[in-house]
């Protein structure tokens, strides 16, 4: 298996899986983990490990291929909506060292929910003013 990557090795077609879109820049397959009807996985053909170490134009053609499988979702699924997700590191539960986009199909009433509260208006004023780009 080249790299040691099973994404790769699902692009070059020498593992199987559940593929719903291919062209010549990207494979989308079902996620066999499931976290939703439909939840799929879109990957570039060529490795790069995360969001950081891939070419800007090539995100920029995979934000399109993410849409357009995410619209056939839509239309084909009962589907009210859904989530794009995209781990960076193992702090953020990326599991496959190989980029990819979730897409996450969701119905109303479903039991997936990201938990939040409501954040400190003064730490946010000056965390923004840290990490704001010049
Ligand atoms: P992440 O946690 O963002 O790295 O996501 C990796 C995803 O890849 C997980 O949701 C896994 O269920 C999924 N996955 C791992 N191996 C395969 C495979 N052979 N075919 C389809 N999905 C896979
Ligand atoms: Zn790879």
């Amino acid at each position: 298996m080249k790299n040691n990557c099973i994404f790769c090795a699902i692009a070059a077609g020498e593992i199987p899986s559940f593929k719903v879109y291919e062209d010549e820049l990207v494979v989308a397959y079902l996620d066999i983990n499931p976290f939703s009807e439909g939840h799929t996985l879109v990957i570039p053909k060529v490795h790069s490990e995360g969001l950081l170490d891939t070419p800007d134009a090539t995100l920029a053609e995979i934000i399109v291929r993410v849409k357009k499988v995410a619209a056939h979702l839509k239309a084909a699924l009962p589907c009210d909506g859904f989530n794009i997700l995209q781990n960076n590191g193992e702090a953020a539960g990326q599991t496959v060292r190989h980029v990819h986009f979730h897409i996450v199909p969701r119905t109303g009433g479903d039991a997936l929910a990201f938990a939040n509260r409501p954040g400190d208006r003064e730490h946010l004023k000056a965390l923004a003013a840290r990490v704001r780009l010049a």
